[in-house]
């Protein structure tokens, strides 16, 4: 699912497109697409000639802003994509809705999974925030700061934090805690600042704290530079990023950790993987108590087949010396960056292939 880094890509891209374009009409299949009207007419009837003035992101939502007063809020969920093509390039069947622009192009809405919103809002004349209806109140009244905002300081970072009791991965999730980071990048703050994910909140200490805020930023930071990670579905209208190349952990279990060389574990937590290293990543004892045990004790060794685990022979490194450790961790990062590389070229072909025969493909 696309965070805040594959978000604040897809927006940027999308500001190079279609500011200053004005949207003629929207056509669609799937009315539930639509948060803000009952119907796919409705919701046309109200967009249509409306000129694009501005495209940004709140959390993990694209907010363009529209003439009149409006916000047009786009979330991605599970597998949405957004493309800008001319009208008469054909569409698939995943395409859901398509905005059509005053200069012969097309806003196109393409969403395997469905589980994509797109909505019409109008903003506050004084704030210019997006209400969830005329006279209504904030959409985003409930969403916790920008983790990348200058306001976001350390300081206001310990202030949120204070009084907070949950485990450290199910906070970070909360976007009414801080918005816009999700299961990629808060397993990878984490084992950045080598905090165990079981970790409560209320057991930090400052300079664990200070740990947690500065890496959460900079993969967050990294990741906006790399385009995000192109992991499942997501891509921008401008192309992939690369930052599944430097992710450590998510989605690693049974790899070497890149730091101690011992093997990725994974748990479920809340409905969602979680991947961290149980030996750099320690839990202190009071937070294993009330509950923590029994998670731990659900963690299996991960499947013995498939690639991944075969090649790297992760249970092979425990016991390595840490030289032998850092080496394999380093053969490691080669073949994954090796594989990526990969992997892209071979998603860019699949890619020409299906814009060549596109209508027909899947
Ligand atoms: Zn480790």
């Amino acid at each position: 699912m696309p965070e805040l880094p594959e978000v604040e890509t897809v927006a940027r891209d999308l500001r190079g497109l279609i500011v200053g374009a004005t949207i003629t009409g929207a056509a669609g299949d799937w009315p539930r697409a639509i948060a803000s009207h009952p119907t796919v007419e409705a919701f046309a009837t109200d967009v249509a000639g409306r000129r694009v003035e501005a495209v940004g992101r709140r959390a993990k939502l694209v907010v363009v802003e529209l003439s009149g007063g409006a916000a047009l809020t786009i979330h991605l969920k599970m597998t949405g994509q957004l493309f800008v093509v001319p009208a008469a390039t054909p569409g698939d069947r995943h395409v859901h809705v398509a905005l059509a622009l005053d200069d012969g192009r097309e806003l196109r809405f393409r969403d395997i999974r469905k589980f994509g919103r797109i909505g019409l809002w109008p903003r506050d004349p004084a704030t210019g925030a997006v209400l969830d209806g005329e006279g209504g109140t904030d959409l985003f009244a409930a969403t916790g700061p920008e983790p990348l905002d200058d306001a976001f300081t350390l300081r206001a970072f310990r202030a949120r934090l204070r009084g907070r009791r949950q485990r450290l991965k199910p906070l970070l999730l909360d976007q009414g805690f801080v918005a816009g980071v999700g299961n990629i990048y808060a397993d990878e703050a984490l084992w950045r600042s080598r905090l165990h994910p079981l970790r409560r909140a209320a057991s930090l200490r400052r300079p664990d704290e200070a740990r947690l805020y500065r890496d959460l930023r900079a993969i967050l930071a990294e990741a906006v530079e790399r385009r995000g990670s192109s992991i499942d579905d997501y891509t921008a209208p401008d192309g992939d990023g690369s930052m599944q190349e430097r992710l450590e952990v998510y989605q690693r279990t049974g790899e070497p950790c890149p730091r101690c060389g011992r093997p990725i574990r994974r748990i479920v937590l809340g409905a969602r993987a979680t991947h961290f290293c149980s030996w750099c990543q320690r839990l202190p004892a009071a937070d294993r108590a009330s509950g923590a045990a029994a998670i731990l004790r659900a963690v299996r060794a991960p499947a013995t087949k498939g690639r991944r685990w075969t090649e790297l022979a992760a249970e092979g490194s425990l016991g390595l010396t840490r030289d032998e450790a850092e080496r394999a961790a380093a053969r490691a990062r080669a073949e994954r960056t090796r594989r990526a590389a990969a992997t892209r070229r071979a998603d860019a072909r699949a890619g020409a292939d299906a814009r060549a025969g596109a209508g027909e493909s899947d």
